[in-house]
């Protein structure tokens, strides 16, 4: 029972329209899809959406770190998860975007192998997953037409994009909440905009709009800002750029800096990775989120199956493929149904289909010999 061959395609995708966060703007994301080939016929399909910004990787860098690790685990045994995440992180160091690929491929053909969707194996906690959907940041009155049309499509939760100008976050937050009326749920995310002093005093005023949590008001770097927003303001603080690692979890919550760590498969390296950070944060009485970056169906079905397996994993920001104009994923993956990741009945992550014409041919082969 071994790894025949690995297969790694590069893959543009193109958002609907422009993304706007607190750091920039982006057209479209960039995916390298691995597709793992087993002896015994199972095949597992794998993901990497790097991002420069927060773990310093790209599409050239995720290339270089596959062409070193693949060739080392064809011939491995493709269940032996913990094994093979070892040997990757004694190869490269760092890369998570990269492992991340190889970590859902592996997973993938786990769930096959054994003959069950993926989250099942997981500790099947939960069989839909609940997901916001993400507004980018736009002129306020923008902003609220985005929500009342998201929430005329059925979602529940809404996660707006704040962290450039404070004053007019706060309209963004308080128009767009009294557009939806009081049923929808409000996240907001500044990704590391504000400093201490602006979070402080945007929450505070926000806090009477029935914020459920603010994700990263201040730089990732600075976990003593985030303790002190924690402190300072009555809305949960949920860490995400300051958190890739069990480690970087646990260093948060010895600071009282968080209420909650949104993971995310390319920052943890994966699947087997995501779990420890997880177990961590339990230890702690701190629930997570699972949140995506900019993957595909493929990606976004693997951070749909830790959330469902998960029970500490409460939150879910899982809206990435649907805000590509076009779908990689064809067939099977998971759907959005009123809010709701659904799960096909199929193994593993159960992609059914990709566009192969999107995929094109691979732009490396690795296997025997
Ligand atoms: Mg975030």
């Amino acid at each position: 029972m071994g790894i025949e061959r690995i297969d790694v395609y590069s893959v543009s995708l193109k958002y609907s329209e422009p993304f706007r966060i607190a750091p920039g703007v982006s057209g479209e994301s960039h995916s390298i899809v691995v597709r793992i080939l087993t002896d015994y016929g199972v095949e597992g399909w794998g993901e990497s959406s790097p991002s420069k910004r927060v773990t310093g990787e790209t599409r050239e860098t995720v290339s270089v770190a596959i062409s070193r690790m693949a060739p080392k685990l064809v011939d491995m045994c493709p269940l032996r998860i913990e094994q093979n995440m070892e040997m990757m992180d004694q190869t490269v160091d760092g890369n998570p975007a990269a492992k991340a690929a190889l970590d859902m491929a592996l997973h993938d053909v786990l769930g096959k192998t054994v003959g069950k969707p993926l989250f099942m194996l997981l500790g099947g906690y939960r069989t839909e997953v609940l997901t916001d959907i993400t507004l980018s940041m736009k002129p306020p009155r923008e902003m609220v037409a985005d929500a009342v049309k998201a929430v005329k499509q059925g979602f529940k939760a809404l996660k707006i994009k704040v962290g450039v100008n404070p004053v007019e976050d706060v309209e963004r937050i308080r128009m767009v909440r009294e557009a939806v009326g009081d049923d929808v749920e409000i996240r907001i995310d500044a990704n590391g905009g504000w400093s201490p002093e602006q979070a402080v005093e945007v929450l505070n005023r926000v806090e009477r709009f029935n914020i459920r949590f603010v994700e990263q008001p201040v730089p990732a770097e600075d976990i003593d800002g985030l303790a002190r927003v924690r402190k300072d303001s009555q809305i949960p603080v949920m860490a995400d750029e300051s958190v890739h690692s069990p480690s970087d979890a646990l260093r948060l919550i010895e600071k009282e800096a968080v209420d909650l760590i949104n993971i995310k498969l390319m920052k943890s390296g994966g699947i087997l990775k995501a779990r420890k950070i997880s177990n961590v944060a339990e230890a702690a009485g701190i629930p997570c989120m699972v949140g995506c970056m900019g993957e595909s169906g493929i990606g976004v079905a693997a951070g749909a199956h830790l959330a469902a397996g998960l029970r500490n994993i409460v939150y879910a920001d899982l809206d990435c493929d649907l805000l590509h104009s076009e779908k990689l994923v064809k067939k099977g993956g998971t759907r959005v149904v009123n809010s709701m990741r659904l799960f096909s009945d199929e193994n593993g992550l159960g992609i059914g289909g990709l566009n192969m014409e999107m995929l094109g041919i691979p732009q490396a082969v690795y296997k025997k010999g």
